[in-house]
């Protein structure tokens, strides 16, 4: 591990100075501390702010949810208002690393973590994402956990939050602050696809911190849910993943929100299968169908190709768990 300064901040002003002067925000730490341990990252200030009054989830005035980016994910998860208004957040957490990581890590660290991509926490492999220009060792390497959607010549690595992957299905918004103000950032503009700078992850400012992330109200009743494929049941990230939230009312659906993790550079949203569903009624040919689209504009690699179908097959379990028939 290289040489780092360390400094707690009390309130959001002195943070904002500090990540103004280049400082690093670590929360619960750990993605970050694993990453400087490997010598991947290499901060040179680090930046504690797990005082800022960051805790809060809130239910907004329409009914949607404000949760603060400080709250723990085991936190979350167990929210009352977070299960009972959308059960696919809470669960999506639940399934995410492990009990002990869950008690520590946080939401804003959360949608921040980095790739899984081993080539990345190799600093021998070349990794465009570590060290820019060098080469992608995972284009011609073994690519079995890799995304198939919104790769790039780049970089092909997936991102690896489930609860991000709930997010941009639920169309939640990331809010932020910065030397210059608050602003909020859709969750689809706030995470990067990898283009020719997979470097570049997060739209963030220099010097900005994540607030909170707010989920719209979405009309009731919503059922949603979250379905989770990995090689083995825990403690492992996800090969497919779909989150699914649907609005049914008088027979017909109303409403779709559908993502899909594991499979892109980015949490995956699916607006084909999402059209697919509105204004039709529940039944298996409906589930079949829209999911046939979810991998639409894939791009599969020598060792991951099966991830196209099994893509399909997870987002129409998930459709049809949520959605049932009638
Ligand atoms: Fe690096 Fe991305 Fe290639 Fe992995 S896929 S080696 S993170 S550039």
């Amino acid at each position: 591990m290289h040489p780092f300064a360390f400094t707690k901040v009390s309130d959001t002003r002195e943070a904002l100075d500090a990540g103004r002067r280049g400082g690093r925000y670590i929360a619960g730490g750990t993605t970050l501390v694993d990453l400087m341990r490997e010598t991947v990252e290499r901060p040179e200030t680090l930046v504690d702010i797990t005082g800022l009054p960051l805790r809060e989830v809130t239910v907004t005035e329409r009914g949607g949810l404000r949760i603060g980016a400080l709250v723990r994910m085991a936190e979350a998860a167990a929210h009352p208002k977070v299960r009972t208004l959308f059960p696919v957040v809470s669960e999506a957490l639940e399934l995410s690393a492990s009990a002990q990581l869950r008690n520590m890590a946080t939401l804003g660290g959360n949608i921040m973590q980095r790739t899984r991509c081993t080539y990345f926490r190799d600093v021998t492999a070349d990794c465009n994402k570590r060290e820019p220009e060098s080469g992608c060792a995972a284009l011609h390497g073994f690519n079995r956990t890799h995304a198939i959607l919104g790769t790039s010549d780049h970089c092909v690595a997936t991102h690896p939050s489930d609860v991000a992957v709930a997010f941009a299905a639920l169309e939640a918004r990331v809010s932020l602050l910065g030397p210059e103000g608050e602003r909020h950032l859709p969750f689809a503009d706030f995470l990067l696809r990898p283009g020719s700078s997979p470097q570049h992850e997060q739209a963030l400012r220099k010097g900005e911190l994540i607030t909170a992330v707010e989920i719209p109200a979405h009309p009731r009743p919503l059922r949603s849910g979250y379905l989770k494929v990995r090689d083995r049941q825990s403690y492992e990230f996800a090969l497919t993943s779909a989150a699914v939230a649907l609005h049914i009312r008088g027979g017909v659906i109303r409403e779709a929100k559908v993502a899909a993790g594991g499979v892109g550079t980015v949490p995956w949203k699916l607006p084909t299968v999402e059209r697919h569903l509105v204004g039709e009624r529940p039944s298996e040919s409906l589930w079949a169908a829209a999911a046939e689209r979810a991998a639409d504009g894939a791009r599969p690699l020598e060792h991951n190709r099966f991830k196209v179908e099994l893509l399909k097959r997870t987002v129409e379990r998930q459709l049809r768990t949520i959605g049932g028939t009638k």
